[in-house]
């Protein structure tokens, strides 16, 4: 519970989604500056270096780091490091979640600006003022909140497009958590991620609902448009649900078990090939019978996730389905969520892991 009345509602400076966007990163780099930092995604940064040196005259002072793959306190001081040699005016983070939280992080300690330029639309961390670290060794360790969110997050969509459709998939799957985990932290009234945290708005809601609308509706159409190549306003609409309509949503009104369930599955190295997403997908499902929420409710995700192709069960995710595996999950989820509207325990946590992967097999069998 919440001791205060007051509200609280944060978002990036601005937000631009579109072809060609990256195109033009110079021309938004240039508003801060003539020093520049560009931390880029290992898989995309020989491509992306030769792409970004054209833009750039040669009076910029540009430096180029390639991502180490993990948002670790180690990865961010080593780019932080590297800003400051070159005394950045400005951070750019291109690539995925990872990559971005890690730049979100170093322009957070060196206090500049940062424009962040997702490479796939499958996460929902873009938007905001968090960055999750994890060990080295990929487990989940801690999340900061920084004093700002993001100056400018710049969305490519012809770059979105070339991404595995696979990462479409999961940033629908992290979407999927959204509304639900906004009801459960309006239903328990705990504070959202705004600063020290504060009661969240009636806009923080309804970005989350219609971020739920958005996927029902347009997700299934979403994905066959852009495994076909075709970038449709449809294809446009989940992107934006997917960074900024779940950014907002869940930053504003706050996480809960979907994603607490997805931490305890990082503690299994087995669903490290799994992408944050699918694992949230899978999380919110376990929320939904966690909370005794509708037969009908829980067909509509679990149908949602079989249409779209995300995990409904347990092995969906490499895990064996078997009693020391969900203790593990259960265990680790438990530390992780403060916010369900009712005293959580390990059991239950266990009972509602079993049972959503249970009825995912039923569902998959039928
Ligand atoms: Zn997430």
């Amino acid at each position: 519970m919440i001791n205060k009345r007051t509200r609280g509602f944060a978002s990036p400076g601005k937000y631009i989604q579109g072809p060609g966007e990256l195109n033009k990163l110079e021309k938004y780099t240039s508003k801060y500056g003539k020093n520049v930092a560009i931390l880029i995604d290992r898989f995309l940064y020989a491509a992306l270096e030769t792409l970004l040196s054209e833009q750039y005259a040669e009076n910029n002072n540009v430096e180029y780091v390639q991502f180490g793959g993990e948002c670790s306190i180690g990865e961010i001081d080593r780019f932080k490091a590297a800003a400051a040699d070159i005394s950045a005016d400005v951070i750019v983070g291109i690539g995925g979640g990872k990559t971005l939280d890690a730049a979100k992080a170093a322009a957070s300690k060196l206090l500049i600006p940062v424009i962040i330029a997702p490479t796939a639309a499958s996460t929902d961390s873009p938007t905001s003022a968090m960055s999750i670290v994890y060990t080295d060794e990929g487990v989940h360790e801690d999340f900061y909140i920084h004093e700002s969110n993001p100056n400018l997050v710049l969305v490519d969509t012809d770059i979105i497009m070339k991404a595995p459709v696979r990462l479409f998939i999961a940033g629908m799957g992290d979407a999927l958590a959204t509304y639900f985990e906004a009801l459960s932290n309006e239903a328990s009234d705990t504070a959202n991620y705004v600063g020290e945290g504060y009661r969240r708005t009636m806009l923080g809601m309804a970005i989350s609902k219609l971020c739920y609308e958005t996927l029902i509706t347009k997700g299934l159409q979403a994905k066959i448009d852009v495994e076909n190549g075709c970038c449709t306003e449809i294809v446009e609409d989940i992107i934006e649900a997917n960074i900024l309509l779940s950014g907002l949503g869940f930053e504003n009104t706050g996480c809960a078990a979907a994603h607490g369930i997805h931490a305890g599955l990082t503690a299994l190295p087995q669903s490290n090939p799994y992408f944050h997403g699918e694992k949230v997908a899978f999380g919110t499902i376990c929320q939904l019978i966690l909370e005794n929420k509708s037969s009908e409710l829980l067909e509509e995700v679990i149908g949602f996730c079989l249409s779209v192709g995300l995990p409904v069960t347990l092995k969906d995710l490499g895990i064996e389905d078997n009693k020391e595996n969900i203790r593990i999950i259960a265990g680790k989820a438990l530390i992780a969520i403060s916010s369900e509207p009712f005293v959580l325990t390990e059991a239950m946590l266990f009972n509602a892991i079993k049972a959503a992967s249970e009825i995912g097999k039923a569902k998959k069998e039928a």
